[in-house]
């Protein structure tokens, strides 16, 4: 058994495993929590005792969690010693449990971290991460129909911009590169040749890797793998018609891992329209086809007519069979957009996305897009995932000015517990959960932020109150 240097360990429960990326949850789970900086003093008692109440009133004495505290932020240096924001005791006892939930962290200033959510992500190798934005009823939002937005948006968690590796203009190593890339490299590759990058400019590296792309969309996949009719659709969202080797490769490592490791499961956007085509104009030649999904084929090169009409042979003859008839029509949709359209989709035709699979910054901003569409930061969760650990945790930060009030939203974290409850295979708990948060929304139950939004207007309950109402409605 692991060791600790301050921390108690339940005296009950057993360890999840982790097998090929997949979790093996025992009925009495040891998950350790961590319970946040500023307002985690009143979300985490209230997430607690609704997700408790959920699984004894859903399992009985079949299924509990045994909570293990453990530390970080703030009170980790209290306990461990100033700038021990992130103890030995808390990564072991993580890696040693697989799966944790955490309230929001202050992002310390000295102590030589970036940012500790940042910190754990990268330790434990949390490759995706996860945000569903739907809507609960009575929520007020600044959008006319935000009943018809229901995505979840897998944002790679390691690689990108994140990674942090940048230099400071001025600083003597950015000058260095500068001058090496001005000099040596730029020169030597054909497309740049004539680019300059000013001396006074800092420099930010964006690392997008085959492996780290593949195995975040295969998570996406996999997830559109248990969804149903027109929610069996995974967007590719990227930037690639600007950033070509790096957001444009997610792109196409996407598609190429899609009908490589899925086939029998996926269609992508253009194969579908080659199949309808086919299929709605019988008999129609290579070249006709070609000119019905193509606008401007005519136009085009003869090599490059030679391409379209190559890739529509292919088609048809690697899965008109098996895809072909219309039975494309029950697979995984797998298409791609521009980052920017995006913004402008999920609010104009919120309706036709289920699955956001996209890099890391795109991820950061899309999320909080979607997520001020449904209702704001109070009700946006998260998580995790790794192949070998999961972290379930709130989108929003410490909210400093309402800590200690018993007066924030906990709904957030209380969401990220369904989350972790569904990650379970717990679906019977999460569920109570939702319907109780839905019946609590609707019925004007809410806390301050929600409250103040509402018309007519209405008393906010505080943050335990607000969990109590939702066990209420269970
Ligand atoms: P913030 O903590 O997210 O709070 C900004 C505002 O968002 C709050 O003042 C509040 O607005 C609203 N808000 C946040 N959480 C809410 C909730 N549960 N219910 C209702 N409203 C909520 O952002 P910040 O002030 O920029 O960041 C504070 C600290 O948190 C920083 O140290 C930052 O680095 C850290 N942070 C941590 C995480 C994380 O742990 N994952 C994420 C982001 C930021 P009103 O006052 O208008 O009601």
């Amino acid at each position: 058994m692991v060791k600790f240097e301050k921390l108690s360990l339940p005296t009950e429960g057993e360890i999840i495993t982790f097998k090929d990326g997949k979790a093996k949850v025992p009925n009495q789970p040891i998950i350790p929590f961590i319970r946040g900086d500023g307002t985690g003093v009143d979300i985490w008692p209230a997430t607690q005792k609704v997700i408790d109440a959920a699984v004894s009133q859903s399992y009985g004495l079949e299924k509990k969690i045994n909570w293990f505290k453990v530390y970080a932020g703030d009170e980790a240096c209290e306990i461990y010693g100033t700038y021990n924001y992130l103890p030995q005791d808390t990564i072991e006892a993580i890696k040693y449990f697989g799966v944790a939930i955490k309230g929001p962290l202050t992002t310390p200033i000295g102590g030589g971290i970036r940012s500790l959510n940042v910190a754990l992500r990268q330790i434990f190798d949390l490759y995706s991460c996860v945000r569903p934005c739907r809507y609960y009823s009575g929520t007020p939002s600044p959008h006319k129909t935000p009943q018809d937005l229901d995505i979840i948006v897998y944002r790679e968690n390691t690689e990108d911009i994140y990674m942090g590796i940048e230099w400071e203009a001025g600083d003597s190593n950015c000058i260095e590169l500068i001058n090496y890339l001005n000099k040596s490299l730029i020169p030597k590759s054909e497309n740049l040749k004539n680019k300059l990058i000013s001396e006074s400019a800092g420099i930010g590296i964006k690392p997008i890797s085959k492996k780290g792309s593949q195995r975040h969309i295969k998570k996406a996949i996999e997830h559109a793998k248990n969804l149903q009719g027109s929610k069996r659709h995974v967007t590719l969202v990227h930037k690639g018609n600007i950033m070509k080797y790096t957001e444009g490769a997610f792109r196409d490592w996407g598609y190429e891992l899609a009908v490589n490791e899925f086939r029998n499961d996926c269609i992508t956007e253009r194969e579908s329209w080659i199949l309808d085509n086919i299929e709605n104009h019988k008999g129609i030649s290579i070249e006709n086809n070609a000119r019905l999904i193509e606008p401007g084929f005519d136009k085009l090169t003869n090599s490059k007519r030679d391409v379209i009409c190559k890739e529509i042979k292919d088609v048809i003859f690697s899965i008109s069979h098996s895809h072909g008839s219309n039975k494309w029509k029950k697979m995984i949709l797998v298409d791609d957009r521009i980052a920017d359209s995006i913004f402008q989709q999920i609010q104009t035709r919120p309706e036709e996305y289920s699955i956001i699979a996209t890099l890391n910054l795109n991820g950061d901003y899309i999320s909080d897009a979607a997520a001020a569409i449904v209702g704001g930061l109070g009700m946006a969760p998260g998580a995790n995932i790794g192949d070998n650990a999961a972290i379930f945790e709130a989108t929003h930060g410490t909210a400093p000015k309402h800590a200690g009030l018993d007066k924030i939203n906990p709904g957030s974290v209380i969401l990220s517990g369904v989350m972790m409850l569904e990650y379970f295979g717990w679906n019977k708990a999460a569920n109570l959960i939702t319907k109780g948060i839905s019946n609590a929304i609707a019925d004007k139950k809410v806390t301050y932020d929600l409250a103040r939004l509402m018309e007519p207007k209405v008393d906010p309950l505080s943050c335990s109150g607000f969990a109590e109402a939702i066990i209420s409605y269970f």
